[in-house]
C-alpha cells in the first residue's frame, strides 16, 4: 500500500468514524431473522455517506447491498455480514442494552455490521480501480434462510460475485486472532422432523389400533447409532432434540408420535448419505407396524467449504496486519449459512477472536467487543486492496 493512502486509511478507524456508537445503536435495536426492517434503515443511513455507486434494497427480504464500482473490468468481490438478532432476553445492564423484550444481538451480528460499515468508509477513501466491491448486509442468518433467499433473488444477478468473504467473531480466542481452515470450516446441519401416524384405540385393546411406540423407540435407537455406519467419509452426528408419543390419557393407546433430530456432518456428500439413511430407518421401522410416516426438514445449512485461493488472501491479510493466525484442525460443529455462498462461488469464512474470557455466542450476557471492529475492517480492506486496487504491494 502506498504511504499516502495507507496514512489516510489509518485515520479511518471505528472511533474516528462514529462506528462504535453506531454498533451500540444497532445493539439497542435488535430485530429477529426476517424482520430486520429498521436495522436496514439504520445501515442505509450510515453507509450512504460512503457514497456507493449503487444500492440494492430489499434483497432476499430486508437485505441491502452496496456496490462500489470502478466501471472497469475486474473481479466482483463480495463482503458479507449477517444482520439478524436472536430470541434471547439480554441480561446486561449497560446503557446500550437491548430495548426489545426477549430479543438481543447475542451472536455479535451488530459488530459484524459495524465492521462492514467501517469498511464502506475505508473503500470511500480509496475507491476500486478495477472490478467492483459489494458490501452485503444479509438478513436471517440464524434460521439458515437468508443467504439462499438473497442468492435466489432476481436482484442478485447484478452482484453475482467472483469471490465472497465473511467473518464471524469467536469467543474463546484472544482478541484479533484470525482463525481459519483449509476446506470445510463450519458443518452442514439440518433439523429433521419425523411424524408417525398410527391409529388410536382403547388402551385395553391396543391390537385394535396402530400404536407407533415401537417404531418411535427403534428410530431413536437407530438414529443414535447411525454415525457409526461405515459409509461416511468423515464426522457425522445425530442429536435427538424432541420426541412425543400419544396423549396423557391412560385409557387410550397412542396413535401418533414425533421424533425431531438434528443431523450434522463436516461434508456435504456425507449429509446426503446421512439424510438417506435416516429416512430409511424411519420408514422401515414404521412399516413393521403399518405406521404412516411424514418427514420434513427445517433450518438447513450446507457446510461452509473454503476455497484455497480465497483462504490464501485471508492468510495474506492476517500476515500483512501482523495478526496471530490459528489453523483449526477440525471444522467447527456449528453451521453458517455462508455455506450457501461457498457452495456456489469461490469464498472463505474466517473467525476473528473476540476474547478468551468473552461470554460464548448466544449466551444471555454476550456483547460484541468494540476493540475488534478495526481488525475486522482491516482484514476485509486488505483483501479488497489486493483484488481491486493497483496499490497491492505491502
Ligand atoms: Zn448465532
Ligand atoms: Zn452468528
Amino acid at each position: 500500500m502506498s504511504t499516502d493512502s495507507s496514512k489516510k486509511n489509518n485515520q479511518i478507524t471505528a472511533a474516528n468514524e462514529g462506528v462504535i456508537a453506531f454498533r451500540k445503536e444497532l445493539h439497542q435495536h435488535p430485530e429477529l431473522s426476517g424482520q430486520e426492517k429498521s436495522t436496514s434503515k439504520r445501515i442505509l443511513g450510515f453507509v450512504k455517506k460512503s457514497q456507493p455507486d449503487a444500492t440494492v434494497k430489499n434483497i432476499g427480504g430486508h437485505g441491502l447491498a452496496f456496490v462500489f464500482d470502478s466501471g472497469k473490468p475486474g473481479p466482483c468481490v463480495l463482503f458479507r455480514t449477517d444482520a439478524d438478532a436472536l430470541p434471547i432476553q439480554e441480561v446486561n445492564t449497560f446503557d446500550h442494552k437491548s430495548e426489545k423484550e426477549g430479543v438481543s444481538h447475542k451472536c455479535g451480528h451488530d459488530g459484524h455490521m459495524a465492521i462492514m460499515s467501517l469498511l464502506s468508509r475505508k473503500i470511500a477513501g480509496q475507491r476500486p480501480q478495477k472490478g467492483k466491491a459489494v458490501l452485503l448486509f444479509q438478513p436471517a442468518e440464524e434460521t439458515g434462510e437468508g443467504a439462499e433467499k438473497v442468492i435466489l433473488d432476481e436482484k442478485f444477478k447484478q452482484i453475482k460475485p467472483d469471490m465472497a468473504f465473511a467473518l464471524h467473531n469467536l469467543p474463546g480466542y484472544d482478541h484479533h486472532t484470525i482463525v481459519m481452515r483449509k476446506g470445510a470450516f463450519a458443518s452442514a446441519s439440518k433439523g429433521m422432523i419425523v411424524k408417525l401416524k398410527g391409529v388410536t384405540s382403547h388402551a385395553g385393546e391396543p391390537e385394535n389400533g396402530k400404536n407407533p411406540a415401537r417404531a418411535m423407540a427403534e428410530i431413536v435407537q437407530k438414529f443414535l447409532d447411525l454415525p457409526q455406519d461405515s459409509s461416511f467419509k468423515d464426522f457425522t452426528l445425530v442429536t435427538l432434540i424432541h420426541t412425543r408419543l400419544g396423549e396423557r390419557a391412560f385409557g387410550t393407546s397412542a396413535g401418533y408420535a414425533e421424533v425431531m433430530a438434528t443431523l450434522r456432518s463436516y461434508r456435504n456428500d456425507d449429509m446426503e448419505i446421512l439424510t438417506r439413511k435416516a429416512e430409511e430407518i424411519a420408514s422401515k421401522a414404521a412399516a413393521k407396524d403399518e405406521i404412516e410416516t411424514e418427514i420434513s426438514y427445517t433450518e438447513e445449512f450446507p457446510a461452509t467449504v473454503n476455497n484455497e485461493e480465497c483462504n490464501g488472501l485471508v492468510a495474506g491479510a492476517a500476515k500483512n496486519l501482523d495478526l496471530k493466525l490459528v489453523e483449526k484442525e477440525q471444522p467447527f460443529r456449528w453451521s453458517e449459512d455462508f455455506g450457501q455462498f461457498t457452495n456456489r462461488f469461490k469464498g472463505a469464512l474466517f473467525g476473528l477472536g473476540s476474547g478468551k474470557n468473552q461470554p460464548q455466542l448466544h449466551n444471555p450476557d454476550y456483547d460484541f467487543p468494540d476493540e475488534i471492529i478495526d481488525t475486522g475492517a482491516n482484514m476485509f480492506f486488505d483483501i479488497y486492496t489486493r483484488l481491486l486496487t493497483d496499490d497491492q504491494e505491502s
